[in-house]
């Protein structure tokens, strides 16, 4: 179905030409007839299917003859989001979007200076992109007109209710009127999803893209078996190939973001960090030097990176195995994006392997195992690094022939048939949420 078809605004469908898209994704063309007929609607649908102009397009098209009437200054739409840098990517989206329509586009979210945030919502915008805790706070100031608002977006719902976000979120509802089209988008249907519908929605529709663990088809998923201490070395190995020129890795833990980071310097390789611990203006730095180029790695935490949208990643490094598969399936979404084919390698070390077959299962698919060609396991495994101790030089693996057999993609799995291994890995930490 081309974009033409869907009952977009000229405008709209003019920026959409502009951006390059040729026709709409799936998520696309499920939601937005149904947000322009003014249904509420639930899209379960992962970062990446394009579901930023998804409920974009169809709310700009709605608001144009607003947008166009100068006299109402009341704000019309309010997209809620999780984290800052979600917040800045909708709304650089939504400036595209609507480059061709005189619109008024703010963003709130703490960490920065408030200010020009009070300043944009007195002055009245027709679109405001914020995280809960702010927006709360400045409507507690009466800051803002929500009396005309017609659209509620809650963007990455599950991910605002992981963090916290649900007591902020029905203040905020509750301030604005009843009489409106709410959207929801999650990345899965779970019950607290399904009652904060119940709680919010109007006889939503529910649009499902795709199944819930599947990641997107377009990636190639690698997985590199290695002993935890080799990974820093594993990592710099991998990076010699030039190829890997726009790399996301993945870091459980700040400080470990950090330390990763410090040692691709000592390499000589650009590198930055994307954490809950660096400022805004380092984070947005970053991100703005990721997407230029200027720097080559950049080294987040499942946080910090949740719902990012950088064009080009070429590689997404799973240093640290994900704690939920959700997670993985996040991670690995950052590349492979709009038909560009990227690859997901994930590190996985002997203490990973009961989590990377539950993983398997959970994706409905093997990965391949891989050896990194060139690099000395026997070698770097010598008690050089701070880290190895008084390891043996073996790289901690056992049953080695079987796992360097790859596994094609595609195929499943066995389910193992031994009842305590089961449990075991159902019990672990490595539990689809
Ligand atoms: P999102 O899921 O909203 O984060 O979007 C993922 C990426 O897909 C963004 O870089 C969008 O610019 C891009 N995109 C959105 N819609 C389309 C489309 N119809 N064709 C090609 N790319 C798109």
């Amino acid at each position: 179905m081309p974009f033409r078809a869907l009952g977009l605004d000229p405008k709209i469908l003019q920026a959409v030409q502009d951006a390059g898209y040729t026709e709409p994704t799936p998520i696309q063309s499920g939601v937005i007839p149904k947000i322009l007929e003014g249904q509420d609607l639930i899209g379960i649908a992962q970062t990446g299917t394009g579901k930023t102009a998804a409920f974009t397009l169809p709310i700009l098209t709605k608001l144009v003859p607003i947008i166009g009437d100068g006299s109402r200054r009341g704000t019309r739409a309010l997209v809620l989001a999780p984290t800052r840098e979600l917040a800045v990517q909708i709304e650089e989206n939504v400036r595209a979007y609507a480059r061709h329509l005189p619109l008024r586009v703010a963003t709130v979210f703490g960490g920065v200076g408030e200010r020009p945030q009070i300043d944009a919502l007195r002055a009245g915008v027709h679109i405001i992109i914020a995280c809960p805790g702010r927006l709360l706070d400045l409507m507690n100031r009466r800051c803002g007109d929500f009396s005309g608002l017609k659209f509620l977006v809650l963007d990455e719902a599950d991910r605002m209710l992981d963090m916290g976000f649900l007591p902020a979120i029905r203040q905020v509802v509750k301030s604005v009127p009843q009489q409106r089209q709410t959207l929801l988008f999650s990345a899965t249907l779970s019950k607290e999803i399904e009652s904060l519908t119940h709680e919010f929605q109007r006889a939503p529709k529910l649009v499902q893209i795709g199944r819930r663990s599947n990641p997107a088809e377009t990636v190639t998923q690698l997985v590199y078996e290695v002993p935890k201490h080799l990974k820093p070395a594993l990592l710099a190995h991998l990076l010699r190939d030039t190829s890997l020129n726009m790399v996301l890795v993945f870091s459980r833990m700040k400080h470990g973001a950090d330390r990763i980071a410090r040692r691709l310097e000592q390499e000589g390789i650009r590198t930055d960090t994307l954490h809950s611990n660096r400022s805004q203006n380092q984070r947005l730095r970053a991100l703005k030097d990721f997407k230029s180029g200027a720097v080559r790695v950049l080294v987040a935490t499942d946080i910090a990176a949740r719902g990012i949208d950088v064009d080009g990643i070429s590689h997404v490094v799973n240093y640290d195995f994900p704690m939920h598969a959700e997670d993985y399936v996040h991670r690995i979404g950052r590349t492979g994006r709009a038909q560009a084919v990227g690859d997901a390698i994930s590190f996985v070390t002997p203490e990973d392997q009961d989590e990377l077959r539950a993983l398997e299962r959970f994706i409905g698919r093997g990965i391949i195992r891989k050896k990194a060609e060139g690099f000395n396991y026997a070698q770097a495994a010598q008690p050089s690094d701070a880290d190895s101790g008084k390891r043996k030089p073996s790289n901690g693996f056992r049953g080695q022939a079987r796992s360097q057999k790859p596994i094609h993609p595609g195929m499943k799995v066995p389910q193992p048939s031994n009842q305590s291994r089961t449990q075991k890995t159902q019990g672990g930490r490595f539990r689809p949420r």
